[in-house]
């Protein structure tokens, strides 16, 4: 028996070299903002733009400071206006309330079924009575739901979709890329995200007039033909002059960082699929902790791990959670009182003014979270996995 894990749940992977290169190239030529170019010369953030439309397959592509500005900006670019209604799961992460609130639209959450996915009933159930026009789904933590029925729901009553792909970016759903069936998708470029660049964002869309609306909103000023995967100037023609610039782009830096890491991504995604099946092999008979049900369809990006203690008491997970840390195994609780460091759940976001959501109460009550960076080894997982294994039972016997 291991006593106690010794690795850090928060140490990412360097830089790779060519990254490091790249940015150092930036750092001698001194452009580092993106509309900051010599003679002929197309820019990081535009090359980034380009290489990200072709590995999602989206038309256009606009790089951004965060992807909690990207939500914002696709909001806007979808013409969210102060009092509408936004449905959004109710699982999700404190930027996504927060990007629709602070377009001042009201935030409608939907409940969260066991397998951390968007409840279709109560998604039907809340689109009638919101009369909402956009769904935010949130993959949140990989999970995503039966996208033909998210999709044949939102159609059936003009619904556009944005999808928030900030823990989905390399995964895909029936072989179509994370982020491929609703208008528009998000993700984020932030340091515990799939690729790092510290702070960043993305936005992917086909709609010409999202992604020329979002470009402006980012702060194009009058230079939007410089983007590297944007629509025509004439899209911008109608739209230019009633567009407020709301300054969120990014700078040919952080995409020179990002570039040689997309291309290492299917790697990366394949590296942490065999972490999270290391988890699961010695989690999968444990009485009273459930695995989370995924969908066949789903090429699930193992960045994270969660799991369930239906059956525990609230002191019961408290106590579970300080022995597993004491063992050197970071746990963050959904169901914790308050919200705590990256967690927090729907009851913690007073702002957004939610009803009580019992489904989803019951399932975060009992779940559980973990990062897998890729720092870890398999050996690591099977070390964790074990303790959690050997601290559920010894609540449990
Ligand atoms: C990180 C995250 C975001 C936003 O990304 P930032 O780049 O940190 O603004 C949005 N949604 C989810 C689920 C996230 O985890």
């Amino acid at each position: 028996m291991v006593h106690r894990f010794e690795g850090s749940f928060t140490q990412q992977e360097p830089i790779p070299e060519a990254a490091v290169d790249a940015a150092v190239t930036v750092l001698n030529h001194g452009r580092l903002h993106r509309y900051n170019l010599a003679e002929d010369e197309v820019g990081e953030a535009s090359l980034l733009e380009r290489d990200f439309a072709a590995f999602t397959g989206a038309r256009y592509v606009l790089a951004m400071t965060s992807g909690g500005h990207a939500l914002a900006a696709a909001l806007r670019a979808h013409d969210v206006r102060p009092g509408d209604a936004v449905l959004t799961n109710a699982f999700t992460l404190a930027p996504v309330p927060g990007a629709i609130a602070g377009v001042g639209a009201r935030v409608v959450f939907v409940e969260t079924t066991e397998s951390l996915t968007i409840d279709f009933a109560h998604l039907e159930e809340m689109a009638e009575m919101s009369g909402a026009r956009v769904l935010m789904l949130s993959h949140m933590r990989g999970h995503q739901p039966d996208m033909d029925r998210v999709m044949r729901i939102a159609e059936g009553r003009g619904i556009e979709v944005i999808e928030d792909c900030a823990h989905t970016m390399g995964g895909s759903w029936r072989g179509v890329v994370s982020g491929r069936h609703g208008a528009s998708a998000c993700y984020s470029t932030q340091t515990y995200k799939h690729i790092n660049s510290g702070e960043g964002g993305l936005l992917a869309t086909d709609d010409p007039e999202v992604a020329a609306r979002a470009t402006l909103l980012s702060g194009s000023y009058m230079l939007y033909e410089r983007h590297g995967a944007g629509p025509g100037t004439d899209v911008f023609e109608a739209i230019r002059d009633f567009t407020p610039n709301l300054s969120g782009r990014m700078d040919n830096l952080r995409a020179a960082i990002l570039r040689p890491q997309l291309a290492l991504l299917p790697g990366r995604v394949r590296r942490w699929a065999d972490l999270h099946d290391a988890m699961e092999d010695v989690l999968r008979d444990v009485p009273h902790l459930s695995l989370i049900d995924r969908h066949p369809g789903l090429v699930r990006v193992g960045s994270s791990f969660q799991f369930r203690l239906p059956d525990h008491e609230a002191n019961e997970i408290g106590t579970f959670v300080d022995r597993c840390a004491h063992r050197g195994v970071e746990l963050k609780w959904f169901g914790a009182a308050r919200a705590h460091g990256f967690t927090s759940t729907y009851r913690h976001w007073a702002y957004a003014h939610a009803p009580d959501l019992s489904q989803t109460d019951q399932v975060m009550a009992g779940l559980l979270d973990m990062r897998l960076p890729l720092t870890f080894s398999e050996e690591d997982c099977e070390i964790i996995a074990r303790i959690i294994r050997e601290e559920a039972a010894s609540q449990r016997s």
